[in-house]
């Protein structure tokens, strides 16, 4: 036997040992995967929950092309996917792998059923120096939207927010106009992907959960603008804002005063326009702001 033989063969032997310690699996160790809602719908935010697993357990998994990220949550462990405004009706295959250490991996599998959902049509009249852009607006805007879509692509490894949402104006009347397949002068245009709230001029905006300001600006379309990073690429976002009371990178808790309502970028009036972004994509604010979450 060689001296570089006789090194590793203890190591092997010990190897060895360690996986016929392992427990078996056994039906008490089965995986309890929640999924609510149970029946989501395009810009839906799905809440995926595993019981029976540790919070310093790994857990991995996907559903359909989305993967999951999951952080410890109740006891458990807990992921958030968001679904996308286009996102396509029908059944998306789904499955999560655990390892904790001492314990067999195991892996749980199954399918959710995405629902269909209409959206309105929209038909909107605007002055044409807002719609038909000259050369180097179209360029500003195309350019501004791309550093949007990249900030969003990026997700921060950690979790900011905690517990629910909150409404980012006072009152109760609910945002409107999610999806809403846009005619703008007759041509049709992109969906618009948040909510709006007709409030006041002036009206204080608030985050709706704890984050770090990722990025205060103003863009053509949005006018002043303000997006909250809340960790693990949840996003939202507060357009047309006459002020801003936030700077790029501090952190912020969920109430706290970020600016207030204005009619800054493409807005026909006063309003705030709220949107928030899961895991790249454009969800229903109104599904975020609706999460029964506990922790
Ligand atoms: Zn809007």
């Amino acid at each position: 036997m060689s001296a570089a033989l006789r090194r590793i063969l203890p190591a092997v032997a010990v190897v060895l040992v360690a996986a016929l310690a392992l427990p078996v699996a056994t039906r008490a160790d089965a995986l309890r995967v929640t999924w609510r809602p149970a029946k989501p719908r395009p810009g839906d935010v799905v809440m995926v929950q595993i019981a029976g697993v540790g919070e310093a357990a790994t857990v991995e998994g996907s559903l359909g092309e989305h993967n999951l990220t999951f952080f410890p949550y109740a006891g458990g462990q807990a992921a958030m996917v968001g679904l996308d405004v286009d996102e396509k009706p029908g059944t998306e295959p789904w499955r999560v792998a655990v390892v904790e250490t001492g314990r067999t991996p195991r892996t749980a599998r199954g399918d959710l059923r995405i629902a269909s959902r209409k959206f309105n049509i929209q038909h909107l009249t605007l002055p044409s120096g807002m719609v038909d852009l000259d050369a180097e607006t179209e360029r500003r805007a195309v350019e501004e939207g791309e550093r949007l879509r990249a900030l969003f692509r990026t997700s921060t490894p950690v979790r900011l927010w905690h517990g629910r949402f909150t409404r980012p104006v006072p009152g109760s009347e609910p945002g409107t106009g999610y999806g809403a397949r846009r005619i703008i002068n007759g041509q049709p245009r992109a969906p618009h992907t948040g909510i709006d709230y007709a409030v006041d001029r002036g009206t204080p905006v608030v985050a709706v959960n704890g984050g770090r300001v990722a990025l205060v600006g103003d863009y053509f379309f949005p006018g002043r603008l303000v997006v909250l990073d809340h960790g693990l690429a949840v996003y939202t976002l507060y357009f047309h804002l006459d002020t801003v009371g936030v700077t790029d990178g501090e952190m912020v808790e969920r109430g706290q005063p970020i600016g207030t309502v204005g009619a800054t970028g493409r807005a026909t009036g006063p309003h705030l326009h709220f949107g928030a972004h899961v895991g790249g994509a454009r969800v229903d604010p109104a599904s975020l702001l609706g999460l029964a979450v506990s922790d």
